[in-house]
């Protein structure tokens, strides 16, 4: 089972100019085995929803609450939140030079299980997981993040997903920079992700792009801190076609 409810969520980022709220009230319930897209103009606040969820420091929730199956996930550290089974993919990956891939994957698998996997099976798995995502064996080696391309950024990503099994995904921007044959690589590992029955995927993006892969249950339009409509995936397809416009402008008014 795994439900992630966001209830009248308000997060405020301190900036030069001072403390600004961000997110004005955003509520949210990803179920069992529902795919849930966010889509919005730029800088509307989806990234911040992504960090918050995941306990990133600079945000600062003022208001509102963040379950998982009940438990108060606001209370818990960065690491409880892994532990407990939320997972975050990033828009901008950090660089961890001197850290190769294994490492740093097994590393991040022994913290959330609370114990080391087995030596062959782990091995094993790596590279069913590299092997599913097309990529070459080597890669295991490299230094997390360092000079790796958009699609070896995404690729790792999905083998991150794939090897730590969090109960809810989420994926910000998974699909930008990616070119068409990576878009599908990616697209194909969430899916695989997703059709285990007890999974949620929160999938935030700016381009209906991807959904033409990954259907969602849910597309939500996110306007200024908010949630300005949700629908189902042909809600993709008018934003398609009219864009944000009349939502911002919704907004403004
Ligand atoms: P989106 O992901 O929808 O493009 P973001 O969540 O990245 O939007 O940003 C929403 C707003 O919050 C923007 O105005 C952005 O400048 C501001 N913001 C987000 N994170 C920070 C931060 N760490 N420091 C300062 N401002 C931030
Ligand atoms: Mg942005
Ligand atoms: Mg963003």
């Amino acid at each position: 089972m795994a439900t992630l409810d966001i209830k009248d969520l308000h997060v405020t980022v301190d900036t030069e100019d001072g403390t600004k709220e961000i997110l004005k009230g955003v509520d949210l319930t990803i179920k069992d085995g529902e795919t849930h897209a966010i889509m919005g103009p730029n800088g509307s606040g989806k990234s911040t929803l992504a960090y918050s969820i995941a306990g990133h420091p600079k945000y600062t929730v003022t208001g509102g609450s963040v379950t998982l199956d009940g438990a108060d996930v606001l209370e818990m550290s960065v690491d409880e939140r892994a532990r407990a089974g939320l997972f975050l993919a990033m828009q901008y990956p950090v660089e961890v030079p001197g850290v190769s891939v294994a490492n740093f994957l097994r590393t991040a698998k022994t913290a959330i299980d609370g114990e080391a996997p087995k030596l062959r099976t782990w091995v094993k798995d790596v590279n069913g997981a590299m092997e599913k995502l097309s990529m070459d064996p080597s890669f295991s080696q490299r230094s997390v993040n360092e000079g790796f391309s958009g699609g070896e950024k995404k690729r790792h990503e999905i083998m991150q997903l794939e090897l730590l099994d969090p109960k809810v995904a989420i994926l910000d921007e998974t699909d930008s920079g990616l070119d068409i044959d990576a878009l599908k690589i990616v697209s194909e590992g969430v899916n695989r992700f997703k059709q285990n029955s007890d999974k949620g995927v929160l999938l935030i993006t700016h381009y209906t792009r991807i959904l033409r892969y990954i259907t969602p249950d849910f597309v939500h339009v996110f306007v200024d801190g908010r949630m300005a409509e949700q629908g189902g995936p042909e809600l993709a397809e008018e934003l398609e076609s009219t864009g944000y416009d009349k939502y911002v402008s919704a907004a403004r008014a």
